[in-house]
């Protein structure tokens, strides 16, 4: 019998999760995450699946992160009419999360459409509505950490909690009599991997002994100081006490789910123990005001340490949930704290308070987490001195700062010892969903060491895999590729451009008259027209 995996999402420096099993009782797929990054990723978003959404006949979800839940919508717009399998907590949060992705496809693609109507350029139709959103969600069946459910006859699965998130796992399958001797065939998908000490999450949990592990890298080459509550605690009272002088907003951008309320609990708390200046810390995003609530109501299946209703209900804290009430934040100047989504910025209202303080040097910028390539959040991170938000150009003056202690995700040796706690790994390793630099880094601290480097595969995106035979067997499909290998691989044409027109523009302007600015420009039409 044949079982094959196409790495539909995931794979090599690609970011939205979904992998497609197809076998002889029926095909499913593990997560539908929608692609982030570089424009020609997120293109795929409005393209077709690599697959049929119809024959699809159940989904595992392994969180509700938008790159792993996402493009769940599109799948039941265009026909997927099965079951989706999650915990409660990701059910929970995918409540909430999916119906503002919804909302924010109307919403840009609304605003997109405006600018492109100007420039007498066709519209686009969003991916999905917030309505389709919310009917997906009537698809979503609960499931418990450890215990089997069947998927399609023959398969079953198992998850396990991964500690990246609430609700977060990793998934277990078994293939009846497809392994060794007609043993089960046994394929371990991580989800992502959470680190080891999280504030609010338990250290991750899977089983060992499989044919297959599939593991995410999204850290693989960092190697994070190992870090305690009360170092965390301390670097972030050290930037905000910094920004707190510099006189102007400190802007977070966070992740709406569990990275925003770990940091209002940490802010909190440091505020009441009096070691950084009391001040406004402002909500500004409905969805990780939402998701504050389902934090409160799962209190108890978190770490019993944390206080989390006494801190949540902190007169220091203001939600501002209408539009309204976000424009009001506006008002204040001086030192204040604004958290809002999204953690990348490349959406959310986050992108309206950076227009409005980033070219300030009274203000900072704290990023909490990783930052993908081809975002604003990463340009900012790499120094970029100009940025381009809503078709303007924003000088930054604003100081930017980054810390790491926050991250949800394991670092490269955490992956690698996840990943040796497996053995025995009889078939092969997937390092999947990482940059090039990622990636390699993760193969390098396993090959050989944890599984024979012969043993271990990058998939590209839409490569598909046999995994019934002893080792796993690439298929060759004529004309399956949505993307050119190294179209994957290199940084976004996208970006490249972006880059050299805010260099133009700042050679230009810093140019000693106009003369000079002639000189420049007519060397650069040369250059043009040589091409
Ligand atoms: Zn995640």
């Amino acid at each position: 019998m044949s079982i094959a995996i196409q790495f539909c999402g995931a794979a090599r420096t690609v970011t939205g999760s979904c992998y497609f099993f197809n076998t002889p009782t029926g095909r499913f797929l593990v997560d539908c995450g929608l692609f982030q990054g570089p424009k020609t990723l997120k293109a795929l978003n409005y393209g077709a699946f690599p697959f049929r959404p119809a024959d699809i006949d159940t989904v595992l979800l392994t969180h509700a992160h938008i790159d792993h839940s996402g493009l769940l919508p599109k799948l039941k717009r265009e026909g997927f009419s099965g079951p989706i399998l999650a915990t409660r907590g990701t059910i929970d949060l995918c409540s909430y999360m999916l119906p503002d992705a919804g909302n924010i496809q109307e919403t840009e693609v609304a605003a997109l459409n405006r600018r492109s109507a100007a420039r007498g350029h066709p519209g686009v139709t969003p991916i999905y509505t917030q309505a389709d959103a919310i009917t997906t969600l009537d698809a979503f069946r609960p499931v418990e950490y450890q215990a089997w459910y069947k998927v399609i006859p023959g398969v079953r699965a198992r998850y396990w909690n991964a500690g990246h998130l609430l609700g977060s796992a990793s998934i277990e399958l078994e293939f009846t009599g497809q392994g060794k001797d007609g043993r089960p065939l046994r394929v371990l998908l991580s989800g992502d991997v959470g680190p080891d000490a999280k504030l609010l999450e338990p250290d991750p949990e899977a089983p060992a002994s499989l044919d297959y592990v599939i593991c995410e890298s999204t850290y693989g080459d960092s190697d994070r100081p190992p870090t305690t509550g009360t170092l965390r605690r301390a670097h972030l009272a050290q930037e905000v006490c910094d920004a707190a002088a510099a006189r102007g907003a400190l802007l977070i951008p966070a992740f709406a789910v569990e990275r925003t309320q770990e940091l209002i609990v940490d802010l909190v708390d440091l505020m009441d123990r009096g070691e950084i200046p009391t001040a406004p810390i402002f909500l500004d995003s409905p969805l990780a005001i939402r998701a504050t609530e389902v934090f409160r109501k799962d209190a108890a299946s978190l770490d019993p340490d944390v206080d989390l209703n006494r801190l949540l209900a902190s007169r220091q804290l203001h939600l501002t949930e209408t539009v309204d009430e976000s424009k009001s934040i506006a008002r204040f100047s001086g030192f204040h704290i604004i958290i809002a989504a999204s953690g990348m910025c490349d959406a959310g209202r986050i992108r309206h308070h950076l227009k409005r303080w980033l070219w300030r040097k009274e203000a900072t910028v704290l990023l909490v987490g990783f930052q993908a390539q081809g975002t604003l959040g990463r340009f900012l991170r790499d120094g970029t001195k100009a940025v381009r938000i809503q078709g303007e150009e924003i000088k930054v003056a604003a100081r930017i700062k980054y810390i790491d202690e926050y991250s949800g995700h394991a670092d490269g040796p955490e992956l690698a010892r996840w990943i040796a706690a497996r053995r025995t790994i009889h078939r092969g390793v997937f390092i999947t969903h990482g940059e090039e630099p990622a990636l390699k880094g993760l193969v390098d601290r396993i090959a050989e060491r944890t599984i024979p480097a012969a043993q271990i595969f990058t998939p590209l995106l839409d490569d598909i895999y046999e995994l019934s035979t002893t080792a796993p067997t690439p298929i060759d499909v004529p004309r399956r590729r949505r993307l050119a290998p190294e179209s994957v691989v290199n940084l976004d044409w996208h970006n490249d451009m972006s880059k050299l027109l805010l260099d133009i523009n700042e050679q230009i302007e810093a140019a000693a008259d106009d003369r000079a600015r002639g000189v420049i420009i007519r060397k650069l039409r040369r250059a043009l027209e040589q091409t």
